[in-house]
């Protein structure tokens, strides 16, 4: 599948939440679903939100709505459950702490960036330091303890200050550290202290049927 490129604010739409793609917009009255309310894009969107979802329908939405959540496409994300089966432990919540633990992902949580993609755009333009060594994937998969860091170029850039502005009122994820430009992956999250509204089950379902 190629890049996605139509509004974002329609993939919300369509999975019926929130999924903050639009950075500081998501927080604000100008999101369509503060305004609207959830109704799915297109002609028949007030019809597709009141029908009734059969079990491969429920298992697919879960599955789109995580894939878009983190902004990977289908083969990243497959690729993503692939490892995760092969990991000890429950494969749902497996594959939930290694999304999180992408280098996008965790620039995000950090608040060096309004959203992740504005926090792949940071990781491959060479802005991002792991452990003092500049890296450029965004799919970098950090390990407990891992420093990431600014590079001396941008860290004056107003976009990045507002990000961190914003992040100082919200607060952080407890997995995750910062201080000024430098932050830290503590420790991989458990699964409470993930979004609840998430059924990765159904993901797992998915992927074996
Ligand atoms: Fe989704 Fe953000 Fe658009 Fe709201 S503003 S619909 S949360 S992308």
């Amino acid at each position: 599948m190629g890049k996605y490129t139509q509004a974002k604010c329609r993939l919300c739409r369509r999975e019926g939440r929130k999924l903050f793609l639009k950075g500081e917009r998501c927080f604000t009255a100008k999101c369509p679903l503060e305004r609207k309310g959830a109704i799915p894009p297109g002609q028949h969107g007030y019809k597709a939100a009141r029908a009734k979802l059969n079990v491969y329908g429920q298992q697919l939405r879960e599955k789109q709505k995580v894939k878009r959540i983190y902004g990977l496409r289908e083969r990243q994300f497959r690729n993503l459950f692939l490892e995760a089966v092969k990991n000890p432990g429950a494969t749902g919540i497996k594959l939930l702490q290694l999304l999180e633990s992408r280098l996008d992902n965790v620039i995000y949580r950090l608040g060096f960036a309004p959203s992740r993609n504005a926090a792949r755009q940071l990781v491959k333009h060479g802005h991002v330091q792991v452990n003092k060594k500049k890296v450029t994937i965004p799919s970098y998969q950090l390990r407990q303890g891992d420093v990431i860091s600014l590079r001396k170029r941008i860290r004056e850039n107003e976009e990045i200050k507002k990000s961190l502005e914003a992040s100082e009122k919200r607060g952080l994820p407890v997995w995750v550290e910062r201080k000024g430009v430098e932050g830290k992956f503590v420790r991989l999250p458990e699964r409470e202290e993930l979004d609840a509204d998430i059924k990765e089950q159904l993901i797992v379902e998915f992927y074996s049927r």
